[in-house]
């Protein structure tokens, strides 16, 4: 993975600029420290590290406009960090960056139920928002597999989405409004406590921005009520490509359950090694749910039991009660725990359209034969966001560069079929190299415009998302 070399100029002036960033925050803010800035060397793509200059964990939005304009005086570059859960690298430091850490910044600021919203400093943790409001009956639907860890300020930074929002939507369509702080330090208040607002959807540029134009230190969220119940099923296939005509048939019949999740079979021996959910031996597995009254439950089921049969599936499994609800989402929650302690993988996030389900799932197939890298599925069917897992060894040499051809080969596929490059993970470091596949280059140059508005020094995590050659004269400028 190709890096920009390090701003020597930066490196050497270290002592001068971490001197300054202590006069605007308290002295535990700031870490300088070798031992201790090699926590942050990377995220949860972890082939790729890197320890930053420093690190900066700051309390509220106005301390972090304070350090976003120091660091754009001194031309330091600056990484932007939730809890550092990306797959696909985003939050990867440069050695000459200072990583802005939101992680303190976790208050609940307002809750309001008659207008069903809650505003909260970014650092707060996917889960924690519904932890918040789950006593008076709310919740926040956008769930992430990693939200008992990840942050608001990442989720709004990659539009991250989660088994649910097949009903619910991802970030984007839950999200109202964020302060948002520019490079330079001034604070911006887009979007607010209401759908909509005036001018300009900036609020829709910067979800899903991956931190390229500014810090979110606030955001107001939309909440829901809990709905009555939620019944699972789970549906095992002998094929990977019958579970896929499954899911394209239920879509197609206009049933909206709240989450269709795939497993195939590597996974499922994974997980019932790990997790011992009780999945059956097949080759593909299908956990369906449908939310509701207990008769509109009844009902959606019924019809997905229709579509189920017509496909033969070798079990067709229904939650009596809330403990088998549970087993039945066990396997499913601990897949990537599990997958990871057999080998090292790299995940990936891609989307198709779902009628290209079967198809692309046997093209995997080959191509995974051809290379002779092993690859598990397991992911959200319903919005076909597939998240392909390529088993490799990370100590044998090749391998992390045999892996990584594949994972571009099976993105490429997803664009070629009429899908995208990234689901909910992101670009990142990850696909950066590959956004050439799927945008032409006036379509890139576009994009550069945007961030040349909002951060013109281009030092707001700089060597992601784009491809570096496209970006080469306007970091050097
Ligand atoms: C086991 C596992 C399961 C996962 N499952 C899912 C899943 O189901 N769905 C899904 O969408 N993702 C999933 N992810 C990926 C990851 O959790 C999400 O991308 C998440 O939103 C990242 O949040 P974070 O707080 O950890 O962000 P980080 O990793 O810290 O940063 C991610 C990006 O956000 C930017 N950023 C961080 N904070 C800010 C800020 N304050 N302002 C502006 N930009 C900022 C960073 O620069 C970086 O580009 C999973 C990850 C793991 C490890």
């Amino acid at each position: 993975m190709e890096m920009p070399a390090p701003n020597s100029m930066v490196l050497s002036a270290k002592p001068q600029i971490v001197a300054r960033l202590r006069t605007v925050l308290p002295p535990d803010a700031v870490i300088e420290d070798a031992a201790e800035t090699r926590a942050y060397e990377c995220d949860a793509l972890t082939a790729y590290r890197c320890p930053p200059l420093a690190v900066v964990l700051p309390r509220t939005t106005a301390e972090v406009s304070d350090v976003l304009r120091i660091c754009h005086e001194a031309g330091v570059p600056v990484v932007p960090r939730g809890s550092g859960t990306s797959l696909a690298g985003g939050a990867l430091p440069t050695a000459d960056c200072v990583i802005l850490g939101v992680a303190r910044m976790n208050a609940v600021l307002e809750t309001d139920y008659d207008n069903r919203f809650i505003r909260v400093q970014s650092g707060r943790t996917n889960l924690s928002v519904t932890g918040a409001v789950e006593q008076d009956g709310f919740f926040y639907a956008p769930d992430p597999s990693s939200q008992l860890a990840c942050a608001i300020a990442g989720n709004i930074a990659m539009n991250s989405g989660g088994a649910h929002c097949l009903k619910y939507g991802v970030t984007t369509n839950n999200l109202l409004g964020v302060t948002l702080v520019q490079m330079d330090g001034t604070v911006l208040e887009i979007g607010g406590a209401h759908m909509d607002s005036g001018g300009l959807d900036l609020l829709g540029v910067i979800c899903g921005s991956e931190g390229q134009l500014g810090v979110v230190t606030e955001a107001t969220l939309r909440i829901l009520p809990k709905p009555e119940g939620a019944r699972p099923v789970l549906v095992g296939f002998d094929s990977n490509e019958v579970a896929g005509e499954c899911v394209s048939d239920i879509i197609k019949a206009g049933v909206l359950p709240v989450a269709i999740e795939f497993m195939d079979r590597p996974c499922i021996e994974a997980t019932e090694a790990f997790a011992k959910a009780g999945y059956p031996d097949c080759e593909a597995l299908l956990i369906i749910e449908v939310e509701g009254s207990p008769a509109e439950i009844d009902e959606q089921l019924a019809l997905i039991k229709a579509i189920a049969l017509r496909h033969n599936p070798v079990e067709f499994r229904e939650a009596a009660d809330e403990d088998q609800a549970k087993r039945i989402w066990l396997g499913r929650k601990s897949a990537f725990g599990a997958m990871g302690q057999i080998n090292d993988y790299m995940c990936l996030d891609g989307t198709i359209p779902v009628s290209s389900l079967p198809y692309v799932l046997r093209r995997i197939g080959e191509m995974s034969k051809a290379i002779g890298l092993d690859v598990a599925n397991v992911f959200h069917a319903g919005d076909g966001n597939m998240h392909p897992l390529i088993l490799f060894d990370a100590n044998k040499p090749g391998d992390l560069e045999r892996c990584e051809a594949l994972g571009a080969d099976i993105l490429r596929l997803c664009v070629e079929v009429g899908g995208c490059l990234t689901g909910e993970h992101g670009v990142g470091i990850e696909k950066r190299d590959l956004m050439g596949v799927q945008f032409a280059p006036d379509d890139l140059e576009a994009q550069l415009w945007v961030k040349d508005v909002f951060d013109p020094r281009w030092l707001l995590n700089p060597a992601k998302v784009f491809p570096l050659a496209v970006t080469a004269s306007r970091r050097a400028a």
